[in-house]
């Protein structure tokens, strides 16, 4: 049996996190801190919170982290691109979230300034590469660091092999963690994963789980992306288009089987791609083990 898939004998829990991304109006900010509030007593490892494209979020993930910090028990991270902005900018975001209380960043390059699918143009004066980007923080503050991983590479990277190499440059820069872009096929990422400790690369490599909230949109998403949609997968949606209902029940049931095998095979940390959508991501942590802990007022209280 494996350590940590929960059993009659209260064996070992899988830790997780989670990532949420900045709202743009006031009713989103109410759903994104209803789902904040829902998974907290879970006591994940840490949070995230995700920087639109270009940039174009920076004041709102600024603010939501800030609040996240002040507000809340969680460890949060800041998404931060490098993305058509100057390294003297980029630093002054960093410097801004060292001066909130944040010590946790998770560094990318972002996407080409012209959208997916064109060529991605440094900005002359900024960082070009996400190592570059990743020694850059590390040299304003001492951040932990994550970095992105690409089980199915990344859609620009010439080769898997190619874009392990792009890994590994961000790790000697100083990165400490990965997040892989979502999978469905669980072989897929232990094969990556293979491929990775072969390569030298020892730091952990955390799963990206998406819970299929729509299966049509998570289809166009996953194509820009470069991850695969298993027939399966679509097979499992099929003819629920107009039936809301039923396509959350499949979703719970498709997340929760590769949540399972994944613990089943050792995985021991996993991270959630909550879209501010708290019920599926709470109900597949309640499946294996995660249950709300008590604060300390409450835990008082009871006695
Ligand atoms: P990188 O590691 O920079 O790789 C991009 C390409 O460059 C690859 O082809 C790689 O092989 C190559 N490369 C990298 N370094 C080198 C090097 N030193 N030499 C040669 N080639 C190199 N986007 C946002 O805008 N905001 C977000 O908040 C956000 N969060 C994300 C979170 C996760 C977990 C993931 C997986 C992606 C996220 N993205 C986000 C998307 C990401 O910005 C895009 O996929 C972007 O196109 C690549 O940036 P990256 O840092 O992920 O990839």
């Amino acid at each position: 049996m494996n350590a940590f898939r929960p059993s009659r004998h209260g064996s070992r829990r899988p830790k997780v996190s989670f990532e949420f991304f900045p709202p743009k109006t006031a009713e989103m900010e109410t759903a994104l801190w209803e789902s904040v509030r829902r998974l907290e007593p879970l006591v994940p490892s840490f949070v995230s919170v995700t920087y639109g494209a270009g940039g174009s979020t920076r004041e709102r993930t600024h603010a939501t982290v800030k609040r996240m910090v002040e507000e809340t028990a969680l460890k949060p991270a800041a998404h931060l691109t490098c993305v058509s902005a100057t390294c003297d900018e980029v630093d002054d975001v960093i410097r801004s979230y060292w001066e909130a209380g944040v010590r946790h960043i998770v560094a990318l390059r972002g996407d080409p300034a012209g959208g997916l699918g064109t060529a991605y143009e440094p900005h002359p004066q900024g960082y070009h590469q996400t190592s570059d980007l990743v020694a850059g923080i590390r040299r304003v503050g001492d951040f932990e660091v994550t970095v992105s991983a690409y089980p199915e590479k990344h859609p620009e990277a010439a080769s898997l092999d190619a874009d392990i190499e792009a890994l590994k440059k961000k790790v000697d820069a100083g990165a400490t963690r990965a997040i892989t872009q979502f999978f469905f096929d669980n072989d897929v990422y232990f094969r990556y994963l293979d491929k990775v400790r072969a390569r030298g690369i020892d730091i952990p490599i955390l799963p990206g789980i998406v819970p299929v909230q729509n299966f049509k949109q998570t289809a166009n998403f996953a194509r820009k992306t470069g991850a695969s949609v298993p027939q399966w997968l679509a097979d499992r949606f099929e003819g629920l288009e107009e039936d809301a209902a039923t396509r959350r029940l499949v979703a719970a049931a498709v997340c929760a089987e590769q949540v399972l095998d994944l613990i089943d095979r050792g995985v021991s940390d996993l991270h959630f791609y909550t879209m501010n959508k708290a019920d599926l991501v709470y109900a597949i942590c309640h499946l294996v083990g995660l249950k709300p802990e008590k604060t300390a007022a409450q835990a008082v209280a009871a006695e």
